[in-house]
């Protein structure tokens, strides 16, 4: 559809509210007043979570260099001090004192402040900003009856280190031979002294992080290469090309372990803002859990004989921050009706069916259909109160990219009214040809530019 009429998602509020009143996200513990930066998926979210996990799993490993791995939150607390958590994993605090707000010195220009006419931290005339102060991320708590230091443990603030000190029991128990790679999908937690902006920056969220353990010398290749892979699977979710750009850090802006990085970002309402980093991680992490382990993590080249610390290029995407990437990316006003234009196989729903009345034979009918396609393997939702009108606009809204209208016809000629999401044509297809019809429009779908 190229109608110019046709906006984007302009304000964040907007995906808040109907994400919550169509059963996405919910605040979490609402009964309670909530607490900050803490969201639950409802029903309709989860599905769209999880069929973002799905195709990343499946895209990492269907194929023969990658296994998948699923390492404990909790770890062993010198893992962190190895990996530089506990003496470099800080954000620069500074306090307010007028407004009393905290705020990450580096993301002061981004950051709102509670005073008028102010916009941003920092920004009110009369306002008194504190030295910066480093500010640990890790969430501590502690292992056991015992609360003192010998038993401080960390809740984890990525997902990687569960796989750097797994790298030789993967190498070995499968077999690899480099380049290989491992995947995970799994919670990780980061105090935050911002968070914000909806799903974007929570303090607990779900990271899918790949490492992939290459020869020192082949990094940059593999570097390039990853970054290419990486891009193409957003736009394999729908999002549309022209809100994705690359943006290569700095020497300011390199985490400590990095040699080379860039962000894919993606452009919220908010600006350009970081969805996944690819990160050239060298043998930094493998190199300081050899030496604080005391454990040789060397790799055995059995062809060359040679003995190394692999080099590793790492791609790390926020699982949430996907969901909402999608969400926003998909999100479309056409002045008549709000729609999400998500790619059918990210859906909640691919199929709405639509008795036109609640009249016992189209019940039947309809219900034949709702068992039969679900039957197939099609997660289906049917709607019977309301104008047909109506139900389409509530179905819109969820993103179904196809719903079935059953009608007096369908009884005598065995024909269903096929309609579409984005582009609002129906078409009249026989009772058998439905799922045939609805598998070659997903294959054949593409974004909403
Ligand atoms: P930022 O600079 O935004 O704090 P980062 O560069 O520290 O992020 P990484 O450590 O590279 O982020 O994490 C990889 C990915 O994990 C990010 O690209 C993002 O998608 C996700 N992520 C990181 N922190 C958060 C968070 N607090 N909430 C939600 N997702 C996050």
């Amino acid at each position: 559809m190229t109608d110019s009429k046709v906006q984007d998602l302009q304000d964040m509020s907007d995906l808040v509210s109907l994400a919550k009143r169509r059963g996405f996200v919910f605040p979490s513990s609402e009964i309670y007043g909530g607490i900050n930066a803490c969201w639950d998926y409802g029903p309709l979210g989860i599905e769209v979570k999880r069929n973002i996990k799905e195709r990343w799993w499946k895209s990492m490993t269907l194929r023969q260099d990658i296994e998948g791995l699923d390492a404990a939150i909790l770890m062993h607390p010198r893992v962190w001090e190895a990996s530089g958590h506990v003496d470099g994993f800080v954000d620069p605090l500074v306090d307010c004192k007028v407004c009393k707000g905290r705020f990450r010195e580096d993301k002061l220009d981004e950051t709102p402040c509670g005073k008028k006419p102010s916009k941003k931290a920092g920004e009110f005339s009369e306002c008194q900003l504190t030295e910066p102060r480093q500010f640990n991320l890790m969430f501590k708590t502690h292992m056991g009856p015992l609360e003192d230091s010998s038993s401080v443990v960390y809740l984890r603030p990525e997902t990687a280190q569960g796989i750097f000190v797994n790298f030789l029991n993967v190498q070995q128990s499968m077999r690899k031979k480099i380049p290989f790679g491992i995947a995970q999908i799994g919670k990780s937690f980061r105090n935050e002294i911002t968070p914000g902006n909806f799903i974007f920056r929570t303090r607990e969220f779900e990271q899918m992080e790949m490492q992939y353990f290459v020869k020192p010398g082949t990094d940059e290749d593999w570097f390039e290469k990853w970054k290419e892979i990486r891009l193409q699977w957003h736009l394999n979710n729908g999002i549309r090309a022209s809100k994705l750009r690359f943006h290569e850090h700095g020497p300011n802006e390199l985490a400590h372990y990095a040699k080379q990085a860039f962000d894919i970002e993606y452009e919220l309402p908010f600006g350009w803002q970081e969805l996944e980093g690819v990160h050239n991680r060298t043998d930094f992490d493998l190199g300081r859990h050899q030496e604080f382990s005391g454990k040789k993590l060397e790799y055995f080249d059995d062809q060359t004989k040679e003995h190394y610390l692999p080099y590793v290029v790492e791609t790390a995407v926020g699982c949430d921050r996907s969901v909402l990437v999608v969400l926003a990316d998909a999100y479309r006003n056409d002045g008549e009706r709000i729609f999400l234009s998500l790619h059918p196989e990210i859906a909640p729903y691919k199929i709405a069916v639509f008795p036109l009345m609640k009249k016992p034979d189209l019940l039947e009918y309809s219900d034949k259909l709702v068992m039969d396609l679900e039957a197939k393997g099609y997660r289906v939702t049917s709607d019977e109160s309301g104008s047909i009108g109506k139900r389409y606009r509530r179905q819109d809204e969820i993103g179904t990219p196809f719903g079935v209208t059953i009608d007096y016809d369908t009884l005598t000629d065995n024909t269903v009214t096929i309609r579409n999401r984005d582009t609002m044509e129906q078409e009249r297809v026989s009772f058998e040809k439905v799922s045939s019809f609805i598998e070659e429009k997903i294959k054949a779908w593409k974004p909403v530019e």
